[in-house]
């Protein structure tokens, strides 16, 4: 078969993501590739598909054993032969796979890099027949990194031995690790590579100043109610404590770091891949095991360490490519300790320097005046158009031209050479009467009082930012006194202006971003019921919900509601395996949807306000596509009609306050028909 139609009956998916194609051309053609692709890119297919064009075995290098069990259940599910061989197997299941190896029938075999230590394994694999050799996480080749895998250094011995093509796959972006990649894996000879661009556009980005930051991560969070999602926090203790504050907040919610046996690591890690809304709160411990495709938010409670770390951390979000959200809280104690863990590192120099610039450039996004993802982007080579997809596209930020006063903060640090933190600063700025300030004499300085203009919190915003420039730094040898860097030299010297926003303070005050939906309100129902019976499914056959669908799939279907199987089959992730497996059980969903009696209907059933309420759902059923049959499907929630059952409107302007005006032009008239007759 094609590799186009095997996209379509095997995946389900209509079109390549961008990049995939060049990718699976080249890998299909048997050329050595190495392919970087952003987290949630799409990489599997491109080893996946390929190994069912090509004839004999593909094994699949991949450093977790968790990740390889759910590929190959996801293959499985698709109804493709796939097998691993990890040291979770039960003897059955190994046995099944040598079994489908030797006769010929397994087409993916999935297997840990510490395998490949055991002798005979390399010999084995030739003797099956394997013709291409697929490296997931191809980065953890790299010594310098922190994912490195000792065992990964043997694949390239296995490349030689087996003189098959190899596809190398990652998202770690830099230069560096990729040099590594193509030394240790293919002897140094450059691989046909394939850099795809590091957009995520599907996710969110916002990032708030921290003021009282356990409300705003528990706002965050419950604005998002039932989503599964993940908050990053800074240390173990935070972990627990935060997580206990979901779970009182009616969140399931549990923690996770690296101080827990392993037992209840893995553990939390099964559950969050299994369950459907469950919020993990945890340290950077928690990721390279995750690969849920529906993570709908990720959190930051604290700043994370890097702009890779933080590309990283918001990436894991939203993979299947329906919308994801991410807030990014920060403050300067973060921007602090930030910096006091780079230095007090056992870091040469030189890597420490290359830190502080990864520190820097995170900070840099942090205090971002224009749009947050050309920010991002443009750290990774990439110049991009404002994406109005972010909380500084949503809303501009203001500005102010704050040279006078960074020039002030300056010189109030030169003028006490250096020694003080920013709260003493301020006060000589605004005048302070302090002990500090009399006992030190700087009410004498030519700064004492020069700042009034500006309050407290305003002079706050100004340092941080000033930090965040790095204009500052704390001195760790200095107990985090304010140093000037080079950088404050033209500021200072009158040769540069700078911009400072305006808002910061006050934006974190006013809530975090607001809740975007994934479907319009009158597909709401209709998903949460697709959603039902996906859970239904997933727990009959004990698989994660997304190896039945994933929520992409389930959102095209609410909004495009096929009524046959051949309508079924057109749906993005509905591929000829699936199709046959789910698609009547889920298009029973949709097709029953109007009859199905909602939750809020049962509250009103035995009394008249239940047969008011079925007559009105009778009356937008035969509306639902217009007066003349034609129109977009347009359906009312169930809580709107419940309203409407409720309230009694007498007159249309009643009826746009409660169902607003696309709704009401189309219903109303036939709404206080029935109204008026109750
Ligand atoms: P990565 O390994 O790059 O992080 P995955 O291979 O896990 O990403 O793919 C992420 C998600 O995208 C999966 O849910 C997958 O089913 C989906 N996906 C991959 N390719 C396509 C495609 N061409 N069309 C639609 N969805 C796709
Ligand atoms: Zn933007």
């Amino acid at each position: 078969m094609s590799a186009a139609t095997l996209l379509r009956d095997v995946f389900g998916f209509d079109a390549y993501r961008p990049g995939q194609q060049e990718i699976v051309e080249a890998v299909v053609d048997g050329r050595n590739t190495l392919a970087i692709m952003p987290t949630g890119g799409g990489k599997s297919l491109c080893f996946q598909l390929p190994a069912l064009v090509r004839e004999g075995v593909t094994v699949v290098i991949s450093p977790l054993i968790a990740l390889m069990r759910d590929q190959v259940r996801g293959l499985r599910e698709a109804g493709v032969e796939a097998g691993a061989l990890t040291s979770g197997n039960t003897p059955e299941e190994t046995d099944a796979v040598w079994a489908a190896l030797e006769a010929g029938t397994l087409r993916l075999l999935y297997m840990a890099p510490e395998r490949l230590a055991s002798g005979g394994v390399p010999q084995m694999l030739k003797r099956v027949g394997v013709s291409l050799i697929a490296v997931d996480e191809a980065h953890c080749v790299s010594q310098w990194g922190h994912d490195f895998r000792p065992d990964y250094l043997r694949i390239g011995e296995l490349r030689r031995f087996l003189d098959v093509p190899l596809a190398a796959f990652t998202a770690t972006a830099d230069a560096e690790t990729r040099v590594e990649i193509v030394e240790k894996l293919f002897d140094g000879r450059a691989p046909d590579i394939f850099l795809r661009g590091f957009d995520r556009p599907n996710i969110h980005l916002a990032f708030a100043v921290k003021d009282k930051p356990r409300e705003q991560i528990l706002g965050f969070a419950a604005a998002r109610k039932g989503q599964s999602g993940i908050v990053y926090c800074g240390t173990r203790a935070k972990t627990e404590t935060l997580s206990a504050a979901l779970r009182e907040a009616g969140h399931s919610a549990c923690h996770y770091h690296g101080g827990m046996d392993a037992e209840a690591r893995r553990d939390t890690e099964r559950r969050f891949q299994q369950e459907d809304g469950l919020i993990v709160v945890a340290t950077v411990a928690f990721g390279m095991g995750i690969d849920k495709p529906d993570i709908r938010w990720v959190a930051h409670a604290d700043l994370p360490k890097s702009i890779e770390a933080y590309y990283q951390e918001i990436g894991r979000a939203g993979r299947d490519g329906a919308p994801a959200e991410t807030l990014t809280l920060f403050g300067p104690d973060d921007i602090r300790y930030r910096r006091q863990q780079i230095d007090e590192g056992l870091a040469p120099p030189e890597r420490r320097a290359a830190d502080h610039g990864r520190l820097n450039a995170l900070l840099g996004l942090a205090e971002a005046l224009v749009c947050r993802r050309q920010t991002l982007l443009g750290y990774f080579g990439e110049d991009p158009a404002p994406c109005g997809h972010c909380d500084l596209c949503d809303k501009p930020a203001e500005v102010f031209d704050a040279t006078t006063p960074v020039r002030m903060a300056l010189s109030a640090a030169l003028r006490t050479d250096e020694w003080f933190g920013a709260g003493h600063l301020i006060d000589i700025l605004l005048g302070a009467k302090t002990d500090k300030i009399a006992q030190r004499g700087h009410d004498s300085l030519p700064t004492y009082g020069v700042g009034k203009e500006y309050n407290k919190s305003q002079w706050q915003a100004i340092f941080r930012q000033m930090m965040g420039h790095d204009l500052f730094r704390p001195d760790p040898e200095r107990h985090g006194a304010l140093r000037m860097t080079d950088r404050a030299l033209p500021i200072l010297r009158g040769e540069e202006a700078i911009t400072l926003r305006r808002d910061t303070i006050r934006a974190a005050r006013s809530s975090g971003p607001k809740v975007r939906e994934l479907v319009a309100e009158e597909h709401a129902p209709l998903l949460s019921a697709l959603k039902a019976k996906r859970r239904f499914l997933a727990e009959q056959a004990s698989v994660p919900a997304y190896i039945i669908f994933t929520d992409r799939t389930l959102i095209e279907m609410a909004e495009t509601r096929p009524m046959t199987l051949d309508e079924m089959a057109r749906i993005g992730g509905v591929g000829a395996k699936k199709l046959d497996s789910y698609g009547k059980a889920f298009l029973e969903v949709i097709t029953g949807a109007v009859e199905e009696v909602h939750p809020t209907r049962r509250k009103l059933a035995g009394r008249d306000e239940g047969v008011l309420y079925d007559r009105l759902m009778a009356v937008q059923a035969e509306l639902a596509r217009g007066d003349d049959g034609a129109g977009k499907p347009m359906t009312c929630s169930a809580s709107v009609l419940a309203k409407v059952t409720q309230l009694k409107p007498r007159d249309l302007n009643d009826l746009i306050r409660i169902m607003g005006e696309r709704h009401a032009e189309r219903f109303g008239p036939a709404f206080l028909d029935v109204l008026r007759e109750a």
